[in-house]
């Protein structure tokens, strides 16, 4: 699964190297491609490309972004190909002036947006969403730049955090349910907004405040300006942000992520106990929750499978995937510390159920005696429309197949995952207060019947790729 991280920044002179700090700690949410636009109040500069933000970036490139603002952009790609046309930020020369836009989220009412401009002629140069936002923008009556920003948002429906430039403002906002995190920050006396608090720690900031749901933040010369771009907002930030998107060096909604995972993890050994040895996580994401386990268990915390931070991309034949080679490539286990053991391994979630079989051989295969899998979060039943790339409803596991089922097809001796209402208490929250619908189905958003068009027209563009 997978996520975009956006970063800005407004009046510092190493505006563009202070973005590309930012984009590094914000990696984890995307490693398709990253980008920077800055501005001198002038012109807009701009550069992106494939991969990892320490590939795409040397000092060369990052001196030609020249100017005291800039936005940037880590992609993984949930609508649209991965290539460079659909790399973020997209800059745009129009009417009156430039304007670029990194974008977050996933726009659940892009098919007929789409479909409606290019009807009226608008001609598409990349498959991401972010274009259809600045088309709108760009076919706006309204004079005022920020009015016609208002007025484009105004027709989107589904999840955003949004970081806009041109020549003289940065102007930042979220959608009316607050789907995807958005923060802002003070450094050197000026702002800087990030989708994790990680980004701040990074470049030096300090975290003032969230942006609130339906808010539209305009930063310029003049100082800093909130308005709301809706009436009616609630709060539904995506509960797996809390899981496994966000860093647990983040905070959200003023909580510690790090915390709430291993609060995620107590609460699973309370409700669902076993006689083992050991714990060890699924690291590195379930480290947090798996401590959390040892801690409240009274069983050893344990690194039993150790990770790999090297895997780029690698080639693996059908056959091959077969014999576990792809999880080995990502993960060893530690045979000295397994052998002859009753294992209780921590992981945050299971999506087809594939990675945690391959998990659970190679434990066995290292001398395990048992393997119980305690997951910190509830079985996932539902797909996301909301910017995270989960796969279609029928390859989830836990969609088609009761508990038993799955523990039965991964291998595990047991398998218990942490209650909806354990994990509301984990986060600190009731329902209502956070988008959940990948476990319940109940969409905050309505997904409407061009949804899945839209996902058929995704799977035909990347066959047209190739
Ligand atoms: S459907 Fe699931 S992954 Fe998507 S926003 Fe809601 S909780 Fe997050």
């Amino acid at each position: 699964m997978g996520d975009c991280g956006i970063f800005g920044i407004y009046g510092h002179s190493e505006a563009s190297v202070i973005t590309y700090m930012g984009l590094y700690a914000l990696q984890h949410r995307g490693q398709e491609s990253a980008g920077i636009v800055s501005s001198d109040g002038s012109i807009l500069y701009h550069y992106k490309g494939m991969g990892e933000v320490r590939f795409v970036f040397n000092e060369e490139n990052l001196r030609k972004l020249k100017g005291s603002r800039a936005i940037g952009h880590v992609r993984y790609s949930t609508t649209g190909t991965s290539n460079i046309y659909n790399a973020q930020p997209i800059k745009v020369d129009l009417l009156d002036g430039s304007l670029a836009v990194a974008h977050n989220g996933n726009i659940v009412n892009a098919y007929s947006l789409r479909r409606e401009l290019e009807s009226g002629g608008a001609i598409f140069h990349t498959t991401s969403d972010s274009e259809i936002i600045l088309h709108l923008i760009s076919r706006s009556k309204d004079r005022d730049r920020v009015e016609a920003i208002l007025t484009a948002l105004r027709k989107l429906e589904g999840a955003y955090s949004l970081v806009y430039l041109d020549e003289d403002r940065l102007i930042t906002a979220r959608d009316p349910c607050g789907f995807r995190p958005l923060c802002l920050g003070r450094m050197d006396g000026v702002f800087v907004v990030a989708s994790e608090t990680c980004a701040f720690d990074m470049v030096g900031a300090e975290y003032i405040r969230d942006i609130k749901p339906g808010e539209m933040v305009v930063i310029s010369k003049d100082g800093i300006e909130s308005m709301m771009i809706h009436k009616s907002v609630s709060n539904n930030l995506c509960i797996f942000e809390y899981i496994y998107f966000s860093r647990p060096d983040s905070c959200l909604e003023g909580k510690s992520v790090y915390q709430t995972r291993k609060k995620m993890g107590r609460i699973l050994a309370e409700e669902s106990p076993v006689d083992a040895d050991i714990v060890i996580p699924v690291p590195d994401s379930s480290n947090c929750a798996a401590l959390g386990y040892a801690e409240e268990s009274g069983i050893p915390f344990e690194f039993g499978l150790i990770r790999s931070h090297y895997i780029g991309r690698t080639f693996i034949e059908p056959e091959q995937k077969t014999r576990d080679f792809d999880a080995r490539i990502k993960y060893n286990a530690v045979r000295n510390l397994l052998d002859g053991k009753r294992v209780v391994v921590v992981d945050d979630s299971i999506v087809r159920g594939t990675t945690s079989s391959k998990i659970i051989n190679m434990l066995r295969r290292m001398g395990a005696d048992e393997v119980h899998l305690r997951v910190s979060s509830p079985p996932i039943t539902h797909s996301c429309f909301y910017g995270i790339d989960t796969p279609t409803r029928k390859e989830l596991a836990a969609s088609s197949s009761s508990v038993e089922e799955i523990e039965s097809f991964i291998g595990a001796d047991s398998l218990r995952y942490l209650s909806l209402d354990g994990l509301m208490k984990a986060v600190g929250t009731k329902r209502g207060k956070h988008c959940i619908a990948c476990f319940t189905g109940d969409y905050p958003v309505p997904i409407p019947e061009e949804a899945g068009k839209e996902a058929l027209e995704k799977v035909i563009s990347r066959i047209r790729l190739f």
